[in-house]
């Protein structure tokens, strides 16, 4: 399997380290706009594959390199700067998506490839991708809360004691600013939350969910106040995506694609059968009429922002 990777900062790169350390891959195409850097990053990496198993890694000049990727990731465009938010990124990165899906798609099988996307603001740029490419839905697939629903496991687990892979708790929505947790369907180990925590005399009182709310709506901005960029967390997401694709795993992850669920064709996150045909089904999960408004309010932003782009910038595809 052949994957590429555009756009090689902070997180292309971290991208293409976890991607090589799966062991699923044979090859993996790097391209930056920076072609120093993409050559340069090829090098670093070709050399820890010494140490670990035999993975061709290559610096492209051009698009063309990228020919035979069943997989292409979208790492490239503007990050946050402290006290920026993803959307402020909306129109820079716009034109970003509206550079580079072209040329992908000029040298790529479509119709087997899949985009992914993880350029912010995410759900977004899913839209941006999915419109230019002329893919279906099910094939441009944005990471979109897979790093938030994370987070939220990752803090839960520490809070009651119990692994994160016990935990089924999910951020829905955008990934941004407005995504919400939905409580009423997190369970762990079968049972819902309150029962988990009754029979394990544990708490989560509604002061203890507000603040893990807090902290993992804040968590990007914690991080980028200080090392500058988030790259670990969003690498080891996208490097799950491409391991449940590559092995038609069928699991389900909190995925970015465009449908209607919430509103018509919007991209936001919920949980998603994800396989090797791309995302393969939608659930939409027990959730209480605060959890409902909050999506719709989420779904409303994101399509918001999207109409946005098309007001104000002039490379927005037709
Ligand atoms: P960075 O500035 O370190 O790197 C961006 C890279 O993109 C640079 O190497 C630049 O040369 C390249 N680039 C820009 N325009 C390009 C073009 N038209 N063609 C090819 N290459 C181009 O940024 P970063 O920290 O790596 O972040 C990259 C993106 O990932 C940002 O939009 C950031 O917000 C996003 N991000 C998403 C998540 C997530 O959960 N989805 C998490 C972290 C970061």
């Amino acid at each position: 399997m052949k994957v590429a990777i555009i756009g090689l900062g902070s997180v292309g790169s971290a991208v293409a380290t976890a991607v090589k350390n799966t062991g699923l891959v044979h090859e993996i195409a790097l391209f930056d706009r920076d072609s120093i850097r993409a050559r340069a990053t090829a090098e670093d990496l070709g050399h820890a594959t010494a140490f670990s198993h035999d993975v061709k890694i290559t610096a492209v000049n051009n698009y063309r390199g990228i020919r035979g990727s069943e997989i292409v990731i979208i790492a490239a465009g503007a990050n946050q700067k402290p006290g920026q938010t993803r959307t402020d990124l909306l129109i820079a990165n716009n034109n970003v998506i509206c550079d580079i899906v072209p040329r992908i798609m000029a040298n790529v099988d479509s119709k087997k490839v899949k985009l992914i996307i993880v350029t912010n603001p995410l759900d977004v740029m899913v839209m941006v991708a999915q419109k230019i490419s002329k893919l279906p839905p099910a094939r441009v697939i944005g990471t979109g809360t897979m790093l938030d629903s994370a987070r939220l496991r990752t803090i839960l687990s520490r809070q009651l004691s119990v692994s994160t892979q016990s935990i089924n708790a999910y951020v829905l929505g955008e990934h941004g600013d407005s995504s919400m947790i939905n409580w009423s369907s997190a369970c762990i180990g079968g049972v819902d939350l309150g029962t988990f925590c009754r029979q394990t005399k544990n708490n989560l009182p509604t002061t203890t969910r507000k603040t893990i709310e807090h902290r993992v709506h804040n968590s990007a901005y914690e991080i980028i106040k200080g090392r500058g960029a988030t790259w670990d967390g969003i690498a080891g997401a996208v490097a799950d995506l491409v391991r449940c694709i590559i092995n038609d795993e069928q699991r389900i992850l909190t995925v970015s694609t465009v449908d209607g669920v919430i509103v018509k064709d919007t991209a936001l996150s919920m949980p998603r059968i994800v396989g090797n045909a791309g995302v393969l089904a939608t659930l939409t999960p027990k959730m209480d009429a605060p959890e409902s408004a909050a999506l719709r309010r989420s779904a409303k932003i994101i399509r918001k922002n999207y109409d946005t782009i098309g007001k104000t910038s002039n490379s927005m595809a037709n």
